[in-house]
Protein backbone atom coordinates (compact mmCIF):
# COMPACT_ATOMS: atom_id res chain seq x y z
CA UNK A 1 0.00 0.00 0.00
CA UNK A 2 1.03 3.44 0.01
CA UNK A 3 0.40 5.61 2.52
CA UNK A 4 -0.34 9.48 2.59
CA UNK A 5 -1.48 11.65 5.19
CA UNK A 6 -3.15 14.57 5.45
CA UNK A 7 -3.05 17.22 8.30
CA UNK A 8 -5.86 19.71 8.64
CA UNK A 9 -6.17 22.10 12.49
CA UNK A 10 -9.29 23.69 12.29
CA UNK A 11 -8.87 26.88 15.62
CA UNK A 12 -12.69 27.44 15.50
CA UNK A 13 -13.30 23.96 17.54
CA UNK A 14 -9.14 23.65 18.54
CA UNK A 15 -8.66 20.61 16.73
CA UNK A 16 -6.02 18.46 14.60
CA UNK A 17 -7.23 16.54 12.26
CA UNK A 18 -5.83 13.62 10.37
CA UNK A 19 -6.49 11.78 7.93
CA UNK A 20 -4.79 8.77 6.94
CA UNK A 21 -5.36 7.81 2.85
CA UNK A 22 -4.05 3.99 1.71
CA UNK A 23 -3.54 3.42 -1.66
CA UNK A 24 -3.44 -0.60 -2.97
CA UNK A 25 -0.96 -0.54 -6.03
CA UNK A 26 -0.66 -4.23 -6.02
CA UNK A 27 -1.96 -4.19 -9.41
CA UNK A 28 0.24 -1.13 -10.79
CA UNK A 29 3.20 -3.03 -9.53
CA UNK A 30 1.96 -6.34 -11.41
CA UNK A 31 1.74 -4.13 -14.33
CA UNK A 32 5.16 -2.47 -14.33
CA UNK A 33 7.00 -6.01 -13.20
CA UNK A 34 4.91 -7.40 -16.64
CA UNK A 35 6.38 -4.83 -18.49
CA UNK A 36 10.20 -4.90 -17.08
CA UNK A 37 9.42 -9.11 -17.65
CA UNK A 38 8.59 -8.45 -21.45
CA UNK A 39 11.35 -5.83 -22.07
CA UNK A 40 13.91 -8.39 -20.39
CA UNK A 41 12.51 -11.30 -22.51
CA UNK A 42 12.28 -9.25 -26.12
CA UNK A 43 15.90 -8.23 -25.46
CA UNK A 44 16.79 -11.90 -24.49
CA UNK A 45 15.10 -13.38 -27.83
CA UNK A 46 16.84 -10.64 -29.93
CA UNK A 47 20.35 -11.11 -28.33
CA UNK A 48 20.58 -14.99 -28.72
CA UNK A 49 20.37 -14.93 -32.56
CA UNK A 50 22.62 -11.87 -32.61
CA UNK A 51 25.45 -13.41 -30.90
CA UNK A 52 25.55 -16.28 -32.98
CA UNK A 53 25.42 -13.95 -35.98
CA UNK A 54 28.47 -12.17 -34.13
CA UNK A 55 30.30 -15.82 -34.23
CA UNK A 56 29.30 -17.04 -37.41
CA UNK A 57 30.99 -13.49 -39.12
CA UNK A 58 33.89 -13.49 -37.29
CA UNK A 59 34.36 -16.99 -38.14
CA UNK A 60 33.63 -16.07 -41.87
CA UNK A 61 36.11 -12.96 -41.72
CA UNK A 62 38.68 -14.86 -40.18
CA UNK A 63 39.61 -18.44 -39.99
CA UNK A 64 37.05 -19.33 -42.58
CA UNK A 65 38.05 -16.80 -45.11
CA UNK A 66 38.49 -18.69 -47.95
CA UNK A 67 36.83 -21.76 -47.06
CA UNK A 68 33.44 -21.88 -49.86
CA UNK A 69 31.82 -25.07 -47.87
CA UNK A 70 32.34 -23.38 -44.39
CA UNK A 71 30.43 -20.50 -46.28
CA UNK A 72 27.85 -22.79 -47.77
CA UNK A 73 27.02 -24.42 -44.27
CA UNK A 74 26.71 -21.07 -42.48
CA UNK A 75 25.28 -18.48 -44.21
CA UNK A 76 22.08 -20.27 -44.89
CA UNK A 77 22.02 -20.79 -41.00
CA UNK A 78 22.56 -16.70 -40.27
CA UNK A 79 19.86 -16.57 -42.37
CA UNK A 80 17.42 -18.35 -40.67
CA UNK A 81 18.64 -16.33 -37.66
CA UNK A 82 18.04 -12.96 -39.63
CA UNK A 83 14.46 -13.90 -40.40
CA UNK A 84 14.01 -15.29 -37.12
CA UNK A 85 14.87 -11.93 -35.42
CA UNK A 86 13.08 -9.67 -38.05
CA UNK A 87 9.95 -12.31 -37.49
CA UNK A 88 10.33 -11.03 -33.61
CA UNK A 89 10.65 -7.49 -34.24
CA UNK A 90 7.25 -7.79 -36.67
CA UNK A 91 5.25 -9.52 -33.82
CA UNK A 92 6.73 -6.90 -31.05
CA UNK A 93 5.84 -3.80 -33.53
CA UNK A 94 1.99 -5.50 -33.95
CA UNK A 95 2.16 -5.46 -29.99
CA UNK A 96 3.02 -2.05 -29.36
CA UNK A 97 0.63 -0.86 -32.42
CA UNK A 98 -2.13 -3.24 -30.28
CA UNK A 99 -1.13 -1.11 -27.53
CA UNK A 100 -1.15 2.41 -28.97
CA UNK A 101 -4.83 1.69 -30.17
CA UNK A 102 -6.25 0.50 -27.38
CA UNK A 103 -8.66 2.61 -27.06
CA UNK A 104 -10.19 3.43 -30.69
CA UNK A 105 -12.84 0.49 -30.78
CA UNK A 106 -12.30 -1.06 -34.32
CA UNK A 107 -15.52 -0.55 -36.32
CA UNK A 108 -15.18 -1.55 -40.18
CA UNK A 109 -17.98 -4.30 -41.70
CA UNK A 110 -16.01 -7.72 -42.51
CA UNK A 111 -17.54 -10.16 -44.25
CA UNK A 112 -15.74 -13.60 -42.67
CA UNK A 113 -16.39 -15.78 -44.87
CA UNK A 114 -14.04 -14.20 -47.74
CA UNK A 115 -11.41 -12.89 -45.08
CA UNK A 116 -10.88 -16.17 -44.28
CA UNK A 117 -10.84 -17.91 -47.70
CA UNK A 118 -7.94 -14.92 -48.34
CA UNK A 119 -6.08 -16.25 -45.03
CA UNK A 120 -6.25 -19.76 -46.38
CA UNK A 121 -5.16 -18.73 -49.81
CA UNK A 122 -2.32 -17.14 -48.37
CA UNK A 123 -1.27 -19.98 -46.42
CA UNK A 124 -1.86 -22.09 -48.82
CA UNK A 125 2.19 -22.47 -49.97
CA UNK A 126 3.19 -22.90 -45.90
CA UNK A 127 1.13 -25.69 -45.50
CA UNK A 128 2.11 -27.22 -48.85
CA UNK A 129 5.92 -26.94 -47.40
CA UNK A 130 4.64 -28.76 -44.32
CA UNK A 131 2.55 -31.42 -46.13
CA UNK A 132 -0.64 -30.90 -44.09
CA UNK A 133 -4.05 -29.57 -46.59
CA UNK A 134 -6.18 -26.90 -45.17
CA UNK A 135 -9.90 -28.02 -45.54
CA UNK A 136 -12.27 -24.95 -45.66
CA UNK A 137 -16.05 -25.13 -44.13
CA UNK A 138 -17.06 -21.73 -45.28
CA UNK A 139 -20.66 -22.93 -45.79
CA UNK A 140 -23.10 -20.54 -47.26
CA UNK A 141 -23.05 -18.11 -44.19
CA UNK A 142 -22.77 -14.60 -44.67
CA UNK A 143 -21.54 -13.53 -41.28
CA UNK A 144 -19.61 -10.26 -41.05
CA UNK A 145 -18.63 -8.64 -37.84
CA UNK A 146 -17.60 -5.18 -36.76
CA UNK A 147 -13.81 -4.93 -36.35
CA UNK A 148 -11.02 -3.94 -38.22
CA UNK A 149 -10.19 -6.36 -41.46
CA UNK A 150 -6.46 -6.23 -41.03
CA UNK A 151 -6.36 -7.36 -37.55
CA UNK A 152 -8.85 -9.99 -38.01
CA UNK A 153 -7.00 -11.26 -40.94
CA UNK A 154 -3.83 -11.58 -38.42
CA UNK A 155 -5.88 -13.45 -36.19
CA UNK A 156 -6.96 -16.18 -38.29
CA UNK A 157 -3.21 -16.15 -40.23
CA UNK A 158 -1.68 -16.75 -36.24
CA UNK A 159 -4.11 -19.49 -35.47
CA UNK A 160 -4.13 -21.18 -39.11
CA UNK A 161 -0.70 -21.35 -39.44
CA UNK A 162 0.16 -22.49 -35.42
CA UNK A 163 -2.36 -25.28 -36.89
CA UNK A 164 -0.63 -25.75 -39.38
CA UNK A 165 3.24 -25.83 -37.70
CA UNK A 166 1.95 -27.43 -34.86
CA UNK A 167 -0.71 -29.66 -37.00
CA UNK A 168 -0.09 -33.63 -38.23
CA UNK A 169 1.61 -34.05 -41.53
CA UNK A 170 -0.27 -35.64 -44.19
CA UNK A 171 -3.82 -34.51 -42.42
CA UNK A 172 -5.67 -31.82 -42.52
CA UNK A 173 -6.29 -28.43 -40.86
CA UNK A 174 -9.76 -27.21 -40.68
CA UNK A 175 -10.82 -24.21 -40.95
CA UNK A 176 -14.56 -23.90 -40.21
CA UNK A 177 -17.06 -20.68 -40.11
CA UNK A 178 -20.46 -21.50 -38.13
CA UNK A 179 -22.97 -19.56 -36.25
CA UNK A 180 -23.12 -20.35 -32.22
CA UNK A 181 -26.94 -21.03 -30.54
CA UNK A 182 -27.19 -17.38 -29.50
CA UNK A 183 -26.87 -16.62 -33.35
CA UNK A 184 -23.53 -14.99 -33.41
CA UNK A 185 -20.69 -16.01 -35.82
CA UNK A 186 -18.18 -18.24 -34.40
CA UNK A 187 -14.53 -19.61 -36.25
CA UNK A 188 -12.81 -22.84 -35.67
CA UNK A 189 -9.60 -23.93 -36.67
CA UNK A 190 -9.02 -27.62 -35.89
CA UNK A 191 -5.37 -29.66 -36.66
CA UNK A 192 -4.92 -33.19 -35.86
CA UNK A 193 -1.35 -32.61 -34.70
CA UNK A 194 -0.20 -34.49 -30.95
CA UNK A 195 -2.45 -31.39 -28.73
CA UNK A 196 -1.16 -29.95 -25.79
CA UNK A 197 -0.90 -30.88 -22.48
CA UNK A 198 -3.33 -29.00 -20.14
CA UNK A 199 -0.85 -27.50 -17.85
CA UNK A 200 -0.05 -25.51 -20.42
CA UNK A 201 -3.62 -24.72 -22.17
CA UNK A 202 -4.39 -21.43 -20.20
CA UNK A 203 -0.90 -19.94 -20.31
CA UNK A 204 -0.21 -20.25 -24.35
CA UNK A 205 -1.54 -16.82 -24.71
CA UNK A 206 1.09 -15.48 -22.51
CA UNK A 207 3.70 -13.53 -24.26
CA UNK A 208 6.84 -15.46 -24.97
CA UNK A 209 5.07 -18.69 -23.81
CA UNK A 210 5.49 -21.89 -25.88
CA UNK A 211 5.19 -25.59 -24.99
CA UNK A 212 6.84 -28.42 -25.65
CA UNK A 213 8.89 -26.37 -27.77
CA UNK A 214 11.61 -29.44 -28.12
CA UNK A 215 9.71 -31.87 -29.48
CA UNK A 216 7.45 -29.79 -31.32
CA UNK A 217 7.70 -30.32 -35.24
CA UNK A 218 8.63 -26.77 -35.71
CA UNK A 219 10.71 -24.65 -33.55
CA UNK A 220 10.28 -21.36 -35.54
CA UNK A 221 7.93 -18.76 -33.92
CA UNK A 222 8.29 -16.17 -31.01
CA UNK A 223 5.83 -17.27 -28.56
CA UNK A 224 4.19 -14.02 -29.18
CA UNK A 225 1.39 -14.84 -31.99
CA UNK A 226 -1.30 -15.78 -29.48
CA UNK A 227 -0.80 -13.04 -27.15
CA UNK A 228 -1.68 -10.96 -30.25
CA UNK A 229 -4.57 -12.93 -31.12
CA UNK A 230 -5.83 -12.74 -27.81
CA UNK A 231 -4.87 -9.09 -27.39
CA UNK A 232 -7.14 -8.42 -31.38
CA UNK A 233 -10.25 -10.46 -29.89
CA UNK A 234 -10.19 -8.65 -26.63
CA UNK A 235 -10.32 -5.36 -28.48
CA UNK A 236 -13.43 -6.58 -30.33
CA UNK A 237 -15.25 -7.95 -27.59
CA UNK A 238 -14.64 -11.80 -28.78
CA UNK A 239 -13.35 -14.64 -26.58
CA UNK A 240 -10.59 -17.73 -27.77
CA UNK A 241 -11.43 -21.00 -26.49
CA UNK A 242 -8.85 -24.08 -27.12
CA UNK A 243 -9.98 -27.32 -26.78
CA UNK A 244 -6.84 -29.81 -27.24
CA UNK A 245 -6.39 -33.43 -26.79
CA UNK A 246 -3.30 -34.99 -26.16
CA UNK A 247 -2.18 -37.30 -29.40
CA UNK A 248 -5.45 -36.25 -31.23
CA UNK A 249 -5.35 -32.78 -32.00
CA UNK A 250 -6.05 -29.05 -31.16
CA UNK A 251 -9.62 -27.00 -31.79
CA UNK A 252 -9.13 -23.00 -31.10
CA UNK A 253 -12.39 -21.06 -31.66
CA UNK A 254 -12.89 -17.61 -31.82
CA UNK A 255 -16.32 -16.90 -30.51
CA UNK A 256 -17.71 -13.28 -31.48
P1 LIG B 1 4.75 -19.54 -31.55
O1 LIG B 1 5.45 -18.42 -32.23
O2 LIG B 1 5.64 -20.33 -30.63
O3 LIG B 1 3.98 -20.40 -32.49
P2 LIG B 1 2.21 -18.75 -30.33
O4 LIG B 1 1.95 -17.69 -29.33
O5 LIG B 1 1.49 -18.67 -31.63
O6 LIG B 1 3.78 -18.78 -30.53
O7 LIG B 1 1.89 -20.15 -29.65
C1 LIG B 1 2.39 -20.41 -28.36
C2 LIG B 1 2.60 -21.90 -28.16
O8 LIG B 1 1.35 -22.57 -28.18
C3 LIG B 1 3.41 -22.57 -29.27
O9 LIG B 1 4.79 -22.43 -29.06
C4 LIG B 1 2.94 -24.02 -29.14
O10 LIG B 1 3.66 -24.65 -28.09
C5 LIG B 1 1.50 -23.89 -28.68
N1 LIG B 1 0.53 -24.05 -29.78
C6 LIG B 1 -0.10 -23.07 -30.47
N2 LIG B 1 -0.94 -23.58 -31.39
C7 LIG B 1 -0.85 -24.92 -31.29
C8 LIG B 1 -1.48 -26.03 -31.96
N3 LIG B 1 -2.37 -25.85 -32.93
N4 LIG B 1 -1.16 -27.29 -31.54
C9 LIG B 1 -0.26 -27.50 -30.56
N5 LIG B 1 0.37 -26.50 -29.88
C10 LIG B 1 0.08 -25.24 -30.24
Amino acid sequence: YQVRMIHASDETVGADFYVLIFRDVSEARRIDRMRTDFVANASHELRTPLASLRGFIETLQGPARNDLKAQDKFLPIMLEQVTRMSRLVDDLMSLSRLELKARVAPDEEVALAPLLGSVCDALQPLARELGVTIERQLGETTSSVRGDRDELTQVFENLIENACKYGQEGERVIVSLGTSASGDPEVSVTDFGPGIEPQHVPRLTERFYRANIESSRSKKGTGLGLAIVKHILTRHKARLAIRSEVGKGSTFTVYF
